[in-house]
């Protein structure tokens, strides 16, 4: 028998439940990629960091696989006729795939599925990009969890060393139609700035990442992973978005050394996975509906001044500047950022999980819907409504000395410590002393934080009343 085995973000030829089922049940195993028109066509440029590293990334996999004698596939249209015809083409009886929570990409399954089964071709999907899903950790009335903690406390009960196994992929492949992959212009893309931010995609790449900070950080993950001007956190989200590496090595080793805060993340990763595919509406509505009853403010400049880091909070614009830079952003202040946005500016969560959707490398629906909405207070948080980060208290506590606000806002960079946080504090002398005007140099505060905080409290007190 022939089976296909179709790649999405799961690029890496080891540890994939995927093409693991396949090889147990076919004879000839063949491998294929679309790049998918439908997912193309909603990109805001053609100059993608996303798509540069899958295409970079399919190379690597496609050379891998050459060296088992098979290759892969790569087509380019739209996946439910793509995969349908190629798959016709083939003669395969079954096609696999892993399994993805994206209500996009549950709908194109469900089409994929009903087109092969016309034809006589069953389509199986395995879990691989989360450790449990679909009803596996349920409360104990069967309900999804909609709190992290309790189901991060279920999730580590029902783990077992079968759920982070690895599955094993050895064996020939079957070659065929494989005519290389094709560069990004042959699809209608250019490359991007990859190589200059220092981003490897692929196994390898994602390899390099892991090996560093296995060797040397995981076990300080702890300490070090809320202070974003240090290299303390593990860097891996693109791998993980795309599936260069595998989320059950992860565990393993995190298990295995003890790196229970770094696999707290993990957890996090797959429970937002499991809200996204039991809650499907979280896309474009409040987890929280009654959150939906809140007017937001409608401030374009306030949000062009966010978007390019010029609203006069050093940490705010340093973060949006490194996201600017690189398409990555420290954890830490993604937090600050969303609750800069949605909590000091008043604007729509929405428009900021949207920029971030286009910005980020590792733009994930599920992670970035949920870190929206937990910075919006509307979503999965057992925490009252009203938490507020104070966006210069955070820079002093997680940027003490400024260094990364240096790092990325060059023209704060002789302003004294004391002053680095909030540099409209600094009295006249202190600005003369240093050349710089707040104002002509550096934005002045585009909000007061306190007032807008008043501003905020009212605009969610709708939320009592509905509640
Ligand atoms: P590490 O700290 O090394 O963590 C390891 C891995 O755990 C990450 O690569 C990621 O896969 C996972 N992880 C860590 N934190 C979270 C979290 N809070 N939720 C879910 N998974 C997590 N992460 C994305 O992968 N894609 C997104 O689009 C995304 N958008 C976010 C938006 C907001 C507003 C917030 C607050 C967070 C968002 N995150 C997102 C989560 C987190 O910020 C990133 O995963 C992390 O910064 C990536 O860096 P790292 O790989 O070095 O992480």
């Amino acid at each position: 028998e022939k089976a296909l085995v179709w790649f999405r973000r799961d690029l890496r030829d080891h540890d994939h439940a995927a093409l693991s089922a396949a090889l147990s049940n076919a004879r000839q195993v063949y491998c294929a990629f679309v790049f998918d028109t439908d997912i193309l066509d909603t990109l805001p440029s053609r100059r993608d960091r996303r798509v540069h590293f899958i295409r970079d990334s399919l190379a690597e996999l496609d050379a891998a696989l050459r060296a088992r004698g098979g290759g892969l596939i790569v087509r380019h249209g739209r996946a439910v006729d793509e995969i349908t015809a190629l798959a016709a083409r083939l003669g395969v009886a079954a096609v696999f795939a892993n399994r993805d929570y994206e209500p996009a990409a549950k709908a194109r399954d469900a089409a994929v599925t009903e087109a092969l089964e016309q034809r006589g071709i069953s389509f199986h999907t395995s879990k691989d990009q989360a450790i449990f899903d679909g009803d596996e950790v349920l409360t104990q009335s069967g309900k999804p969890y909609t709190v992290f903690t309790p189901y991060k406390n279920a999730w580590l009960k029902r783990l077992t060393p079968t759920d982070h196994a690895e599955w094993r992929c050895a064996g020939q492949l079957a070659g065929g139609e494989n005519a290389g992959v094709p560069t990004l212009e042959q699809i209608g893309f250019v490359p991007a700035d990859l190589n200059q931010i220092g981003i490897r995609p692929g196994m390898s790449g994602a390899r390099a990442l892991w090996d560093d900070f296995r060797a040397g950080r995981i076990a300080r993950y702890g300490q070090l992973r809320d202070f974003p001007a240090i290299k303390g956190v593990s860097y891996l989200s693109v791998h993980l978005r795309f599936g260069t590496v595998s989320i059950r090595e992860l565990v393993r080793t995190a298990l295995a050394e003890e790196a229970g805060t770094w696999l707290n993340e993990l957890i996090w990763r797959d429970f937002y996975f499991m809200i996204l595919d039991h809650f499907p509406q979280v896309v474009g509505h409040a987890f929280k509906a009654e959150y939906d009853a809140i007017r937001w403010v409608d401030w374009p400049a306030g949000f062009a001044a966010w978007q390019a880091g010029r609203t006069g909070y050093p940490l705010v614009d340093a973060a949006m500047r490194q996201l600017n830079h690189c398409g990555w952003m420290h954890n830490r202040l993604r937090m600050v950022v969303a609750s800069f946005l949605t909590k000091d500016l008043g604007i729509d969560w929405r428009l900021g999980e949207r920029h971030f959707a286009e910005q980020l490398n590792d733009f994930d629906l599920s992670a970035n819907n949920g870190g929206w909405q937990w910075a919006a207070s509307s979503g999965c948080d057992a925490q009252p409504y009203f938490r507020i980060f104070n966006p210069v208290t955070q820079s002093e506590k997680f940027d003490p000395e400024g260094k990364f606000i240096r790092r990325y806002v060059p023209e704060l960079a002789a302003v004294p410590n004391k002053y680095i946080h909030a540099p409209w504090t600094m009295g006249r002398l202190e600005h003369e002393a240093i050349g710089l005007v707040i104002g002509r140099d550096y934005p002045a505060p585009i909000v007061d934080h306190k007032k807008a905080r008043d501003e905020t409290l009212a605009r969610y007190s709708v939320v009592k009343k509905v509640a």
